[in-house]
């Protein structure tokens, strides 16, 4: 068995090395969870409902005790950690809403002599491969509501959140779930590829554009259902009717939050003319007032970076934007000392000639343009090859809801950012991916419809 070495992002010390399945061992457990699929799938949806209820109230329980897992393995701030564990229940409870609604049989026409109906049956044995930055969020995302439609679900966590995703598995057993049904498969890339080798039938993948495409790849002879939340290069513009500062402070949450390491992330940003010193000043004020300090702090508001190699991404997009003509208004570079902390950095004279204005950062760093009209700056925000979210700032609503009418983004975001709702589908375009999770749809996504035609006898 192979292990990969493992890290506290807070002071670079190791931590014990994480074991990884080898493709044998990812066999084995496919075999499992398919003898097992079809007795979990015959249970009546109450049983499923009443477990996974019971992983909600564990969930909600043990909130604490699992933010701190998170915190020590990503370096995600205690707060923060503590603050995704005690909202995932919330979002669990609204698949345990709706899930009954739009799993049960639907009769579409019941004419005398022909009767039409649509039953949606799970897909059977589903890879889940999942991302480190908010582990409880997008992997319950998928299985939650993929286990209340009758699937069984080999979970491989990132190796970056390992821990939590060995605490998901020891939830949902002690829960009910059985062991078969929801397995955890730990390991790197080499151990998600030797998943994807298995005759399994969907692949749900939340990670970056370019590990996406590998997934799609290798999916695509399969003909099975390919779902792919990758990243974002979201913008936020800020009008000029809108009070600086307040929008300023907005927006630096937004980019700043667990150290810009969201897939919803604001990752740059466009401010009127009118209005655009005054914002700039309230931001680097913003950013400046951060409290930066070991994730195990509960005052940390900034903490580490989770993986190393991003400091040298982000140090790469601040050289190469200062070699063209941007200013560094505060940060710029990793803090000296030991830890992966790169100082919180707002660049500005910033064009889309600057790897910092088109490619995903996953840091705390942003750069701000001006821009002369909404038309420049919807020009500017559909300048990208991404299409996760878009946030407007502006007193007027039809006018933020034209703007984001000409974006073409999954979430569109008038006067708030960096946001998700259980209720609304959640949903990239382009390179941000394909497919949805939460929302109605997000519930459908595990299934596949059969239509009935059943005639009467003469
Ligand atoms: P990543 O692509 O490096 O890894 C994601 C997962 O893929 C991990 O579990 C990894 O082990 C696995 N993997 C890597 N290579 C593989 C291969 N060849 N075959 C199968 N599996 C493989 O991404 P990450 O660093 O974990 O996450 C950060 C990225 O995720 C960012 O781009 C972020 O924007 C994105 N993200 C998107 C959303 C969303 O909802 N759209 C949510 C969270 C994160």
């Amino acid at each position: 068995m192979s292990t990969l070495d493992r890290h506290d992002p807070a002071t670079g010390a190791a931590r014990p090395p994480l074991a990884c399945d080898d493709a044998a061992a990812v066999a084995a457990a496919y075999q499992r969870a398919r003898a097992a699929q079809p007795a979990w799938a015959a249970r009546p949806f109450a049983e499923r409902h009443a477990i996974l209820s019971r992983f909600r109230d564990l969930l909600a329980a043990e909130a604490d005790a699992l933010g701190a897992v998170q915190s020590a393995e990503t370096g995600k701030p205690i707060k923060q950690a503590r603050g995704e564990v005690g909202a995932t229940p919330g979002r669990v409870g609204w698949f345990l809403d709706r899930a009954e609604a739009l799993l049960s049989t639907e009769v579409r026409a019941d004419a005398p002599g022909m009767v039409e109906k649509t039953t949606w049956e799970p897909l059977g044995v589903l890879a889940n491969i999942s991302a480190w930055n908010y582990p409880w969020f997008v992997g319950t995302n998928v299985y939650v509501p993929a286990l209340l439609a009758g699937n069984a679900v080999l979970y491989k966590p990132s190796e970056f959140a390992a821990d939590t995703g060995a605490a998901m598995g020891d939830l949902l057993h002690r829960a009910g779930v059985p062991a078969d049904v929801f397995q955890v498969i730990q390991g790197g890339g080499a151990t998600g590829a030797a998943l994807l080798d298995q005759p399994i039938d969907g692949v749900y993948f939340t990670g970056s554009h370019a590990t996406g495409v590998r997934i799609a790849q290798a999916a695509a002879a399969k003909l099975i259902p390919v779902q792919l939340e990758l990243g974002g290069k979201d913008p936020a513009y800020a009008a000029e009717d809108v009070d600086p500062a307040a929008t300023a402070a907005g927006l630096a949450d937004g980019a700043f939050y667990n150290a810009g390491q969201s897939c919803c992330a604001v990752e740059r940003i466009y401010v009127h003319a009118d209005i655009y010193d005054a914002f700039v000043a309230a931001f680097v004020a913003e950013v400046k007032g951060f409290t930066r300090g070991a994730p195990s702090d509960p005052d940390t508001y900034l903490g580490p970076l989770t993986r190393q190699p991003q400091l040298a991404v982000l140090q790469a997009q601040v050289e190469d934007a200062v070699a063209k003509g941007a200013r560094v208004l505060t940060g710029g570079a990793a803090i000296d000392g030991p830890g992966w902390y790169f100082a919180p950095t707002v660049l500005v004279d910033v064009d889309h000639s600057m790897a910092v204005m088109r490619e995903e950062s996953f840091g705390p760093i942003i750069g701000i343009q001006k821009v002369a009209d909404d038309a420049e700056a919807i020009r500017l925000m559909n300048d990208t090859e991404y299409g996760l979210t878009a946030a407007v700032y502006t007193r007027d609503q039809a006018r933020a809801e034209a703007i984001l009418g000409a974006l073409d983004t999954g979430s569109a975001y008038w006067n708030c950012c960096d946001r998700v709702s259980p209720r609304l589908e959640w949903t990239g375009r382009g390179h941000s991916g394909v497919g949805s999770t939460l929302g109605d749809v997000g519930i459908r996504a595990f299934t596949r419809p059969r239509g009935w035609h059943l005639r009467s006898p003469a």
